[in-house]
Parts: structure tokens; sequence; C-alpha cells
């Protein structure tokens, strides 16, 4: 059992995988002396075809909508702050019950819509060029928490579900294994949100305690690795993380991990970015058999690192793909709306400050 974070009275149905949901459905219907079939019709709308209230369950009797209240009570994340991008893209801040917040991001593009959600409220590991990071660990989500992301985008508009989910909003995944593997569950099982696992992506520094639990898992999930570095020196300076779980370990744990993996490389003007770092990345990356997604520094989360230029990362990506590396440059998308890790919430309390100090300007669109 997972213990409720801070805050919180105690688990609720919606932290359970599907499997465990249902049985204790199953009982909950027996007791009382309902038909069998009703715990299916309940479970639907945990997930598969979510309601707000059990209020909106109009498939079922008054009296057992009202029972289920009871019962079930059903959480909701609160959007706090929704801001659209010119570009479509649109960043949610979600208040939980404690006070804390977190976000996600949805991106359309095509008829793809990917949601990047949060794993936990701030994160421990202080990366340099991490809005996030500035602000410290809060807590660990629970499972509710991290798969309501994508209910409450499912509750707001049916047409908004989102086909991809990439775990590369607030926090570390792979530090709240507890309460991400059962949520990995919840997206993909046909009886949760039934999304693929193979559009499923847990983006980590490189835990290997949580890569070894991941590794264990039977589904096709999809595992990034923030790179960053091409030498152990070199990530040091960047990622505080390096002392415990170093390059090379992180790099022997992605082999073992047998599937393609992907290596998020953010590319800092002067850091990280020269003809030799391509080499070394390049390397690397024909190690492990693995794709290079190339992410331009978005400047919200470090004022004092410089992005590197746009002709520079074609030549970079160039270069990988000369040494038959496979390498894509990630769009900055949402830029209008500082759509990078952690940044909306740090725009709202620097927001919350400036209205507690008597200035009233309004958050920048
Ligand atoms: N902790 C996990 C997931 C969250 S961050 C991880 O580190 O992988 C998701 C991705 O966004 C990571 O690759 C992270 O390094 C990157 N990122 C964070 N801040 C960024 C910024 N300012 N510009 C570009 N990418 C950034």
């Amino acid at each position: 059992m997972i213990a409720p974070p801070p805050g919180l009275t105690g688990t609720t149905i919606l932290d359970l995988p599907p499997d465990e949901a249902s049985a204790t459905l199953a009982e909950w219907v027996q007791a009382q002396g309902l038909p069998s079939y009703r715990a299916g019709q309940i479970h639907r709308r945990l997930w598969a075809a979510p309601i707000a209230t059990w209020d909106d369950a109009t498939d079922l009797p008054l009296a057992l909508r009202s029972a289920l209240a009871d019962a079930f009570p059903l959480p909701r994340l609160a959007a706090d702050t929704v801001q659209q991008s010119s570009d479509g893209t649109r960043k949610y801040l979600w208040r939980l019950a404690d006070g804390e917040a977190i976000e996600s991001v949805l991106i359309p593009s095509g008829s793809r819509r990917t949601l990047c959600i949060s794993s936990q409220a701030g994160c421990a590991l202080r990366c340099a060029f991490c809005a996030t990071g500035r602000m410290g660990y809060r807590r660990n989500l629970s499972p509710f928490e991290i798969a309501g992301q994508v209910r409450e985008i499912v509750l707001e508009n049916p047409e908004d579900r989102p086909t991809n989910i990439v775990f590369m909003g607030m926090g570390e995944p792979l530090l709240n294994w507890e309460a991400v593997s059962p949520a990995l569950t919840i997206l993909n099982s046909p009886d949760g949100l039934g999304i693929g696992a193979r559009h499923i992506t847990v983006s980590t520094v490189g835990i290997l305690p949580g890569m070894a639990g991941f590794a264990k898992r039977p589904e096709q999930f999809r595992l990034a690795i923030s790179l960053h570095a091409t030498t152990s020196a070199q990530r040091l300076g960047i990622m505080p993380i390096e002392k415990k779980y170093n390059l090379e370990a992180v790099l022997k744990a992605a082999e073992a991990f047998r599937r393609r993996v992907t290596f998020e490389y953010v590319m800092i003007g002067g850091v990280n970015d020269s003809d030799a770092d391509a080499d070394r990345l390049a390397g690397h990356a024909r190690r492990l058999g693995a794709l290079v997604n190339i992410l331009p520094l978005h400047p919200g989360g470090a004022p004092e690192l410089t992005p590197t230029g746009a002709p520079r990362i074609r030549a970079f990506a160039e270069r990988l793909r000369n040494q038959g590396v496979e390498a894509t440059v990630r769009r900055s998308r949402g830029l209008d709306i500082d759509a990078a890790c952690g940044q909306l919430r740090v725009e709202v309390e620097r927001r919350r400050v400036r209205e507690h100090e008597g200035a009233t300007e309004p958050l920048s669109p």
C-alpha cells in the first residue's frame, strides 16, 4: 500500500491499478446485494469513461450514485491556471489537496496529442538548467495525482484525450517508482486510460534502482535518458546526480534495458556543444543503438546559461548523423507561455509574491 502524501487522508480507489480497483468494486457490489454487472459499470467511470462526480453517472440508479459518493469519493486536481500558447500548446497548473502545485503540458501535433506529466511536486536533483530544480523537492505524487493529470484533461474535453504520455514534467519519475509503477498500469491498461505502452515514455537522469524496476516491466514502455553531457566531469558540472550515478553506470544500466533508448541532450552554449562533444555523444549512442533527441535550452530555466544557436545545433545534429546516429532536434513549443519544466509554478508563485507586495502586473501571456 502506498502511504498517502501529507495533507491527504488516505488512498482513493483512483490510486489502485485497474485489477485491484475491480476486485474492490466487485466485493463492494456484492456486499451491497447488487447484481455483479454493476461492478464493471462503476469501474468504467474511474478511467475509461470518467466522470467528475458520481452524480454524473446517469447510467446508474440514483441511490447507487449516492452510495458510491460515500464509499468511493473521487478526488480532483484543481486547475489553478491554464495557459494557451499561440502554437496550440496548453499548460496546466494543478493545485493539489494539500496546496502543492504541479504542471502538465499538452502538445498537439497533427493527430497526436502528447501530454507531458509530473511525477513529483518539485525535484531534488537541481540540474543547472532546470526551473523545477530551482524550487527544490516538495513531495512525491500519488498514483492518482500522476494519472489524474490525464483524467482531468479527458474530463474537460474528451476530444483532447492524449495519445502519448511523456514523464517530462516536474520531478524525477524513477525517484517515485512506488507511485509511478501503478500509474503506468493505469495509463496503459485497457480498463484504465488505454494508452499503448509504446506511446508512454519515462524520462530519467538515470536512477539505477528505478531503472532496474522499470526494466522488469513486461510492457514496451519507452525509456529516455537525460544525458546532457559526454564526460563524467562535464556532467558533474551541470547535474549533481552524477556524484551518485555516474555517466558510465547509467550507460551500463541503459545497455541492460535491452530496448532502444533515447538520449536527451540539452544544448548549452560553450558547455556541451563542441565537435568533440558530438563525437563522444555519437560514440555513446552507437554503443547503445540509442536515438539522440537534441533539446534547445529553454532560457527560462537558467538565466545564466546561453542557449546554443540554431546553426550550431544543426551542425551538431549533422555530425551525429554522419557517424550513423539517428538524431532529432526537438522543436521548442510553447515558448510564449514558458512551457518548460517547472516554469509555470515558478511564474505563478512570483506573481503571488508581487500581488502580496501590492503590485498589480498580470502574468505575462
Ligand atoms: N527528471 C526527469 C524528467 C523531467 S525533465 C529527467 O531529468 O529526465 C524532462 C526533460 O526536460 C529532461 O531531459 C530535462 O533535462 C529537460 N529540461 C529541463 N529543463 C530544461 C530547459 N530549461 N531547457 C530544455 N530542456 C530542459
